[in-house]
């Protein structure tokens, strides 16, 4: 179980014999009313008496002043808010303001904020070498110890590798200020786990894939902690708000140890990333994004239920049809769903794709023959119905409508999001199948 030493996480050894794994050295202080011990923490594992925190707008009237001036009795601080229309983008712009705004005498820097704020000053202080204070305002993603930042190159949304936090302070107190509709998007974020979980074990049978048992563990032990405390969630309480941070962060090492985003991202993070897209691109609002991965997820969990409900004497793959399988037409069809810049960025960073004709009856082959084993494998998945009773109890959105995602955005997600990179997913699996098209016209209507 999850044990702390004076509010700090202990970080177990993985109990796995995979050779691979990193052991993260990440300093994560989760409690009430620790914001005050803020220049201890820091001063444990950081040395250096300047630093620049990075906040925006809202989060610097919220909790600015109280932070920075508990900041101020240890260090000389300088504060830095990109500015910005309305929320705050990880675009070339924040990125080249928070970089203009840095001295080279600053020792380190501090995310005051979420998501995206995170993910700029890891990103900054990567480029810069210089270490980063992560202190959260909401559990509403898993990224705040990522390695990677999601961020906008145009609308283009692309992850940097870059580093996670010297030190991570979240002050559930702080937490459960944040608004419900932050709430649900974090356990919307963690309810994704499910199907990051089911494809990566699909993908161990049909393409080999290795699949580390002490990272499921540590995403089942998520999926745990946020089920068994929907009612706190719900209330906003601040022992709902330590479950879900505490799954976060549980996801979010899991990552770390993995050295990717495998044991916590699929199509349902594809899929929500393609409406962000299309959204920038069409110059309108997105969902935020743990509420489009816990939408996404419905959907990608009734797909598991439609092809598991076939009869697999029923696909005949002498039958199967070229379709995108064949490099010039899949090409054609992503500069036209995509755009022709981020359409010519997927080509140009998924080399393997499209899988040559030998390859996709090879994969056709294993699923057909191992279909029952497979079937039986994924029945930790939970039924779509009880997930969306789950969500209209946290008053979150019922079905990507509610989101904003307009039928045909949906629709294109559940043709495409998976050709947004290589990971293999339950979508390609029904795409090598030749039955992706039908089984996405089966489901855009169910909720
Ligand atoms: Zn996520
Ligand atoms: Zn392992």
């Amino acid at each position: 179980m999850i044990e702390y030493k004076n509010n700090r996480l202990v970080i177990n050894r993985p109990t796995c014999s995979c050779n691979y794994h990193c052991i993260p050295d990440a300093n994560l202080y989760i409690g009430t009313d620790i914001i005050g011990n803020s220049v201890e923490y820091i001063k444990n594992h950081i040395n250096g008496s300047k630093c620049m925190i990075v906040t925006d707008a809202k989060l610097h009237r919220l909790f600015g002043q109280k932070v920075i001036g508990i900041l101020s009795t240890g260090f000389e601080v300088f504060t830095c808010i990109p500015p910005s229309e309305d929320n705050l983008k990880p675009d070339n712009a924040a990125l080249g303001y928070i970089m203009m705004e840095y001295k080279p005498d600053y020792d380190f820097m501090i995310a005051l904020g979420s998501g995206t704020v995170n993910d700029l000053v890891r990103y900054a202080s990567y480029l810069l070498k210089i270490p980063f204070v992560s202190i959260g305002t909401a559990p509403s993603m898993d990224g705040y110890i990522s390695v990677i930042s999601p961020m906008l190159k145009g609308n283009l949304k692309i992850n940097i590798p870059a580093d996670y936090p010297a030190v991570g302070i979240y002050d559930l107190d702080i937490m459960a200020t944040a608004p419900p509709e932050m709430l649900f998007a974090g356990f919307g974020d963690v309810i994704g786990k499910y199907i990051a979980k089911a494809d990566w074990i699909l993908s161990s049978y049909i393409t080999g894939e290795h699949v580390c048992p002490y990272c499921i563990e540590l995403s089942d032990q998520a999926i745990n902690l946020v089920l068994s405390n929907i009612d706190e969630i719900a209330k906003n309480s601040s022992l709902g708000v330590k479950a879900l941070l505490e799954a976060l962060l549980l996801t979010g090492l899991a990552m770390l140890i993995n050295t990717n985003s495998r044991p916590a991202a699929s199509n349902e993070h594809n899929m929500g990333h393609f409406w962000e897209m299309m959204k920038l691109e069409e110059g309108k609002p997105h969902p935020s994004h743990g509420e489009a991965v816990g939408i996404a997820t419905l959907y990608c969990l009734a797909l598991y239920e439609k092809l598991f409900s076939l009869n697999p004497a029923s696909i005949n793959p002498a039958h199967l049809t070229e379709g995108n399988f064949n490099a010039s037409a899949r090409e054609s069809m992503l500069l036209k769903i995509y755009g022709i810049t981020v359409g010519r960025s997927i080509v140009t960073d998924n080399p393997d794709e499209p899988i040559s004709a030998d390859e996709r009856l090879k994969r056709v082959d294993i699923f057909l023959n191992k279909f029952n084993e497979i079937k039986e494998a994924m029945s930790f998945l939970p039924d779509y119905r009880d997930i969306l009773s789950i969500y209209s109890k946290l008053g979150g959105p019922l079905n990507a409508e509610q989101i904003g995602i307009e039928k045909y955005l949906l629709k294109n997600a559940l043709l495409y999001a998976k050709d947004y990179r290589s990971r293999y997913s339950i979508f390609k699996t029904a795409d090598e199948l030749g039955i992706l098209e039908n089984l996405a016209d089966e489901i855009l209507d169910i909720f």
